[in-house]
């Protein structure tokens, strides 16, 4: 693992240090359920680096980082058999709603008539 910072939140989620359950997880990210689900399965897939969001991220971390998102979507679509479609979205910035300083992949799986509006 490899720079993570000790006042973030999401870098004690990495270290095991705060509670999260986990959805997928191997040496590059880690995926857990949000603790605020906005529908069943919500999602986030973080890198075990600590990289703010997507403006900084190098083409290598893109490909090093991002690469895992089909696989994770499938995943959490297979855990759910009624999911019939997902919003994968990030928030960059204080002005886009980030509030949590280290990058995350929000995975949202939607359901007929769900009536969620995001
Ligand atoms: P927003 O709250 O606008 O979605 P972010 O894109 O920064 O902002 O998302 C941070 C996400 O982290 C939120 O969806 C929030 O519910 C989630 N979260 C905060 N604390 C925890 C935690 N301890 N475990 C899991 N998810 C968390």
């Amino acid at each position: 693992m490899e720079k993570l910072v000790d006042d973030c939140l999401f870098c004690k989620i990495i270290r095991g240090e705060i509670p999260s359950y986990t959805v997928f997880e191997n040496d590059d990210v880690k995926a857990f359920l949000d603790i605020s689900q906005v529908n069943p399965g919500h999602t986030l897939m973080v890198p075990k680096k600590h990289i703010v969001n997507l403006f900084d991220y190098t083409k290598e971390d893109v490909q090093q980082y991002l690469q895992y998102i089909p696989e994770i979507a499938n995943a959490i679509k297979k855990a759910f058999p009624n999911v019939t479609g997902m919003n994968i979205t990030t928030n960059n910035g204080k002005s886009a709603n980030q509030v949590v300083m280290h990058s995350h992949i929000h995975f949202i799986p939607r359901f007929e008539g769900d009536g969620l509006k995001l």
